[in-house]
């Protein structure tokens, strides 16, 4: 055999687990479908912005092996993700903190806030049990209507009732006055963009782009001792049991001649009418400089659109429902029983992973089998 690895999809998954299988010593391929490497975190710079192509990212982590790791290849400056929520026009931060309850109903103190959403939330009795209960119980009926309800339906295209709860838990709920979006102690982009990045974890590695490894599967088997597919599972066998469901996303990328259009990196439009879920302002991950530091004269925007994956979309969220688990499970034990193949990432493991989620994975996953010489 020509390589160790063969491993399918050039995103964060692929591009670690190869990255730390190079370093050991390993002969590794990797293939992606794509023109280009990075997978969904791709950016392309346009005008000295590096543009998020397949959406916003915006690394952030508890792991301080995944955080170190990370640094080993790019510079983070210091972004910290606080969007903004439109509502027909009334403005509100998020997280759901003190700002968006002193907006909302007037109140300062994190009693008053409280008090007001235990009134609020005694309508739902018992544990909740889907996104919609699980939403107002955290923040309230009023918050649930404004900022949760229409944004979520928009994006997966179901009603939160029908919906898991887990899925509102990802945000935090805070009783100060702090719009950090996410809970980790680490969070920032790399200088230079994504694109940078994981080149640089994959210098050394053979890559080959637009190559569709479910076409030629007999030709690339042949090449390698082991695989590591980081492609859709279901995919994978064929959609034997059926497909599993995906959101898929559509992007109206703009470049406009005008220094600010929104004043913020993330702007969520929260009502149901509006066609888009958000809109990415990218020179504001870069504090609208340049690597040299220059004010960047001109700006790019994105509109995101969300729609259900249909074949030959690119999926971008697992629907981790009742159905959809179930089905993943049958496709997990075929995928078990693969013994040359291991399923990596977001669609390989049909998880609504974050980045440090998928780079611990991959680092985990890549750490035993390298010294188990699987
Ligand atoms: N969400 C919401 N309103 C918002 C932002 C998020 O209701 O303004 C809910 C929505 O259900 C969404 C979930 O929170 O699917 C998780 O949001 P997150 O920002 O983590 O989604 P991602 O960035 O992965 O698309």
């Amino acid at each position: 055999m020509k390589y160790d690895y063969l491993i399918v999809g050039a995103g964060l998954f692929g591009a670690a687990f190869a990255e730390r299988a190079k370093s050991h010593g390993k002969y590794v391929l990797v293939l992606d479908k794509r023109p280009h490497i990075a997978g969904n975190v791709y950016t392309e710079k346009i005008e000295g912005i590096n543009v998020h192509k397949y959406g916003a990212h915006i690394f952030h982590t508890n792991n301080k092996a995944v955080w170190e790791y990370v640094q080993r290849f790019a510079a983070f400056n210091r972004f910290t993700n606080s969007p903004v929520a439109n509502f027909k026009g009334e403005l509100y931060s998020l997280p759901f903190n003190m700002y968006t309850f002193n907006k909302m109903w007037g109140v300062v103190t994190p009693e008053e806030a409280k008090a007001k959403i235990k009134e609020q939330r005694k309508e739902i009795a018992g544990e909740p049990e889907n996104l919609e209960q699980q939403a107002i119980s955290l923040v309230g009926r009023d918050i649930y209507e404004k900022l949760i309800k229409g944004y979520t339906e928009k994006q997966w295209g179901r009603d939160c009732s029908q919906l898991p709860a887990f899925i509102i838990k990802r945000l935090p709920v805070r009783f100060t006055y702090d719009n950090n979006y996410f809970d980790a102690l680490f969070q920032g982009i790399p200088i230079g963009g994504y694109t940078k990045m994981v080149g640089k974890m994959l210098q050394g590695i053979e890559v080959r782009l637009g190559v569709d490894y479910l076409q030629k599967r007999e030709e690339y088997d042949a090449l390698a001792d082991r695989v590591i597919f980081t492609g859709a599972v279901d995919a994978y066998f064929g959609f034997c049991y059926g497909n599993l469901e995906y959101r898929s996303l559509r992007f109206e990328h703009e470049l406009l001649d005008i220094p600010n259009f929104q004043g913020n990196a993330v702007v969520n439009y929260t009502d149901r009418e509006t066609p888009w879920t958000r809109i990415v302002e990218h020179k504001w991950f870069q504090f609208g400089k340049d690597e040299n530091g220059n004010d960047l004269p001109k700006t790019v925007i994105s509109r995101e659109y969300s729609s259900e994956w249909q074949l030959g979309d690119e999926p971008y969220y697992p629907v981790n429902d009742e159905k959809n688990t179930a089905l993943y499970e049958k496709y997990k034990q075929l995928a078990d029983k693969e013994s040359k193949v291991i399923f990596g990432g977001r669609l390989g493991m049909y998880k609504y992973y974050d980045m440090d989620q998928v780079i611990a994975a991959a680092l985990e996953m890549s750490n035993k089998c390298l010294s188990e010489d699987c």
